[in-house]
């Protein structure tokens, strides 16, 4: 009898023991905007309000601030597909080898260039299975880590892992458990229901025709506002099952083709903003939408005090976009308006006002702050270069001797470079004719004032910190048509034969 009793509260011990870690998982929402500019938004990152600050309407991120921490420095690569592959697998460009955006299997982007050949860079994108040409294969992915340990994992939006014919283009293969309207394109065909979510109207490929959205076709209702609809739908479902959540809320939206959203764009047009930038503004304000309908179903469903935001965008704003200013540059170039990116997180019972944080943190840093809040930290592989987040969120000092690495060997539509960031101080190497620029973001935020020639000690130092770890990591150079050798290191270390 002694025993039987033993073994019962033996049982309920590990029941017990089991459960009730499980139960105080919280949900996790990233939610991640495509190419939305740092100043693209009524909060303001900067120090001060900027003209850009003003255009747009966003009270749902005003609403998400009031009770969350602002990353003023916080970056992504220059353009989609690095920047998403490094969220979910921790890792930097040089890592992943996934430098430029993925489309088609075993095909390149990428242009001609007079001086040099294209890197071998992972044009197949990112690959759960090993053995896919020019992929990089990587098993620890993140929504395959958070659903082995009992999180119903929800993809909606944009996808973009891995190009189209590979495992990698269905958010399925990487640990999802519902994808809504994800493959391997980065663009949508179109934004309008009425237009089938396809790229019939603007004459392009079938290939970016939002796919698994059929029942809202031929109606007036936005891409945005329809994937909102699926993942509340889905967030519901998990919540009904009981199990904690991972939704990676990934909207297409604002990424071309800038089509107005309808229920928005009359008050751009009024304020007499051409037609692209007052569609592009309605983009904004749907994305915003998006982001308020989620925060109220969190809300409706009772499970706001357990439910974690991440705010963040991909990249900079694109070229056609009114300048990022005071940034310098814009989407795909090195400069802080290609890498430069709103980021908030809103952790209830931690984050309960507004604060800013100024501490340079990077897209694959969400990685390893998704593992920490799922408890799972002991799963991130060492070779990682993903730093949790939250002893910044708690309002710990962190040091800052951590060095930012990006890396783009590619030759589509901006000239190839590395670039490092330590302290204050910022390092570009362009590998077209081999020069270093240098800037001290702290006084020159706007990367005016090349410091290169005046501290040629500084840019000795930076270079070789950089060339170091590129070495090491074996990134993949541009070739030089002339010696049909990769171009040097950024210090001048010619590889030795
Ligand atoms: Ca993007």
């Amino acid at each position: 009898m002694k025993k039987l009793l033993f073994l019962a509260l033996l049982f309920l011990f590990i029941q017990c023991g089991t459960e009730k870690p499980n139960k105080q998982k919280p949900n996790i929402i990233v939610f991640l905007v495509d190419d939305m500019g740092w100043q693209e938004t009524s909060v303001p990152f900067h120090i001060e309000k900027t003209s850009l600050n003003e255009r747009f309407h966003t009270p749902n991120m005003e609403r998400l601030a009031e009770k969350g921490m602002l990353f003023t420095q916080a970056y992504a690569s220059a353009l989609c597909s690095p920047s998403r592959v490094s969220l979910i697998t921790g890792t930097n460009p040089v890592q992943h080898g996934v430098t430029c955006w993925t489309l088609r299997r075993n095909k390149s982007p990428e242009g001609m260039n007079r001086i040099l050949d294209k890197a071998n860079w992972n044009l197949n994108g990112l690959s759960p299975e090993p053995g896919i040409d020019r992929s990089f294969y990587f098993p620890q992915i993140l929504p395959k880590l958070l659903k082995q340990a009992g999180y119903h994992t929800i993809h909606a939006g944009k996808a973009h892992f891995g190009a189209k014919d590979t495992p990698g283009e269905n958010p399925l293969n990487i640990g999802f458990d519902v994808n809504i309207a994800g493959h391997a394109a980065g663009g949508p065909g179109s934004y309008h229901g009425d237009k089938n979510f396809s790229a019939v109207w603007r004459r392009g490929s079938d290939i970016w025709d939002v796919p698994g959205l059929e029942k809202y076709h031929g109606q007036k209702i936005n891409l945005t506002e329809a994937l909102t609809i699926e993942a509340n739908a889905a967030m519901e479902a998990a919540v009904q099952e009981g199990k904690p959540f991972f939704l990676h809320m990934s909207h297409y939206t604002v990424h071309a083709p800038w089509e107005a959203d309808r229920r928005f764009v009359k008050k751009y047009v009024d304020s007499g903003l051409n037609k692209t930038l007052a569609n592009h503004a309605s983009m904004i304000e749907s994305m915003d939408k998006s982001l308020g309908d989620i925060m109220d179903k969190v809300k409706a469903l009772g499970i706001e005090r357990n439910t974690i935001f991440v705010f963040i965008s991909d990249n900079g704003a694109p070229s056609q976009m009114t300048p990022n200013l005071p940034l310098r540059g814009h989407k795909l170039t090195a400069y802080e308006g290609g890498t430069r990116i709103p980021m908030m997180v809103k952790w209830p019972g931690i984050t309960t006002e507004t604060k800013r944080n100024n501490h340079p943190v990077i897209i694959q840093d969400i990685y390893a702050s998704v593992l920490e809040w799922a408890g799972l930290s002991e799963l991130q592989p060492k070779l990682t270069d993903s730093h949790s987040f939250l002893p910044l969120v708690k309002g710990e000092t962190v040091s800052s001797d951590r060095r930012f690495i990006w890396h783009y060997p590619n030759l589509y539509d901006q000239p190839p470079y590395s670039s490092i960031r330590l302290g204050d101080w910022k390092l570009i190497y362009f590998y077209t004719d081999q020069h270093h620029e240098l800037y001290n973001l702290k006084e020159d935020i706007g990367e005016i004032n090349n410091l290169a020639k005046e501290k040629p000690e500084k840019v000795q130092n930076l270079a070789a910190s950089l060339g170091d770890y590129l070495r090491n990591a074996k990134a993949e150079r541009p070739i030089l048509k002339s010696t049909g050798e990769p171009v040097p290191w950024p210090d001048g270390y010619l590889d030795e034969n």
